[in-house]
């Protein structure tokens, strides 16, 4: 049998595929809702589904999804491009904002970092130079930076998620403006993942600014697994951006379920976001009694805390409890930290109860 790697596209090398750790039976470890749906929303859910022509294509254009994002968020519902999650809708502003600028080789992206960590690896994917800015030592947006790199890299892309994930904090308006005015020649995205659990979101730039776009997913608010994601374009872009999609990406299941999720299911997902945040704030003040361990202030569903000792040994040391919570690579900005996703009062009282023994297993070593 001949062997065909050398056909993989080289600029693939660095990267590994996405291949997470099996799932413990308490999840905090991914930035999921820990609500199941209710019974009656399952009902509704199911026989929603059950309803729908199977046997034909879904709505290649997602129009009613489209203009219930628009009622929602604002703007025109063509100026909105949905995905599969927010990670394809990456890739597709990605794909069709990729013409390099004169004399480059490549377009560039920018991003600060720590930050999402698919703004590099789709860059790297879609054929752009990803460039990634440091964070101020507290994790803030450290402007001067960010504008001194969009003057070296010319970049056509700029990602901002705010909260960001996996520090949780969000950005000040003040730095998020400051960012917009220093790249007018690039679009900045706004990615707004985690907004629902700050209570305020940016969604009004996008009228203020030519050059800046709004993203946002159904991911964190319970439908992670129907897979919906969305960007709000500025108008001028989102037909070209919408050309890089796949006619179908979005399968007539996915389009139900995220019709419904802004409809008949909104108030149980809204009063399901706004017991997360409630929990967030009990876990962050019990976390902050607790010794050996500092969270920081976070305005998304999960805490990023630092940890005495080897964080990945009280991850481990965790997991052997059944708790599965995210430790990084050692060597970076990470080094020391854990993040947890909130669960629910039960998973929360069940991870304080396992912490201390965790610390000291880890700092025993
Ligand atoms: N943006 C941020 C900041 C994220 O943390 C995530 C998921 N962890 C995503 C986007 C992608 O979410 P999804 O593809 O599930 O919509």
């Amino acid at each position: 049998m001949s062997d065909l790697r050398h056909l993989v596209c080289r600029r693939l090398d660095p990267l590994t595929a996405y291949i997470p750790k099996p799932p413990a039976p308490i999840k905090l470890d991914a930035n999921e809702s820990p609500w199941p749906l209710p019974e009656e929303a399952r009902t509704i859910l199911a026989e929603a589904l059950a309803s729908l022509d199977l046997h034909r294509y879904p709505d290649p254009r997602a129009t009613r999804l489209r203009a219930l994002l628009a009622e929602r968020h604002g703007g025109a519902a063509d100026d909105y491009v949905v995905g599969v999650g927010s990670d394809e809708v990456i890739c597709l502003l990605m794909q069709a904002l990729s013409e390099p600028r004169e004399g480059a080789a490549a377009a560039s992206v920018l991003f600060p970092e720590p930050s999402f960590v698919m703004y590099r690896h789709n860059g790297i994917v879609c054929g752009m130079q990803p460039e990634g800015v440091p964070l101020a030592r507290d994790f803030s947006l450290d402007v001067s930076a960010m504008a001194a790199a969009v003057v070296e890299h010319q970049p056509n892309l700029i990602f901002l998620a705010s909260p960001n994930n996996p520090t949780g904090n969000a950005f000040t308006d003040e730095a998020i403006t400051g960012v917009i005015d220093a790249a007018p020649r690039a679009l900045v995205v706004i990615d707004e993942a985690y907004a629902p659990f700050a209570e305020r979101s940016l969604a009004s730039l996008v009228d203020e600014h030519p050059n800046v776009a709004l993203m946002g997913t159904l991911s964190k608010v319970g439908l992670a697994g129907a897979r919906v994601g969305f960007c709000r374009l500025p108008s001028s872009l989102a037909a070209h951006v919408d050309k890089a999609r796949q006619p179908y990406n979005l399968s007539s299941l996915a389009l139900c379920a995220a019709e419904l999720a802004l409809t008949g299911l909104s108030a149980v997902l809204d009063a399901q976001v706004a017991a997360i945040v409630e929990e967030r704030r009990r876990l962050e003040s019990a976390l902050e009694k607790e010794p050996g361990i500092a969270p920081l202030p976070s305005a998304a569903n999960f805490i990023l805390t630092r940890v005495d000792g080897d964080a990945g040994a009280v991850a481990a040391a965790l997991r052997q409890s059944d708790i599965g919570v995210r430790a990084f690579p050692p060597g970076g900005a990470l080094t020391g930290h854990l993040r947890i996703t909130v669960g629910t009062p039960d998973q929360n009282d069940a991870l304080l109860a396992a912490l201390p023994a965790a610390l000291s297993t880890a700092a025993n070593g």
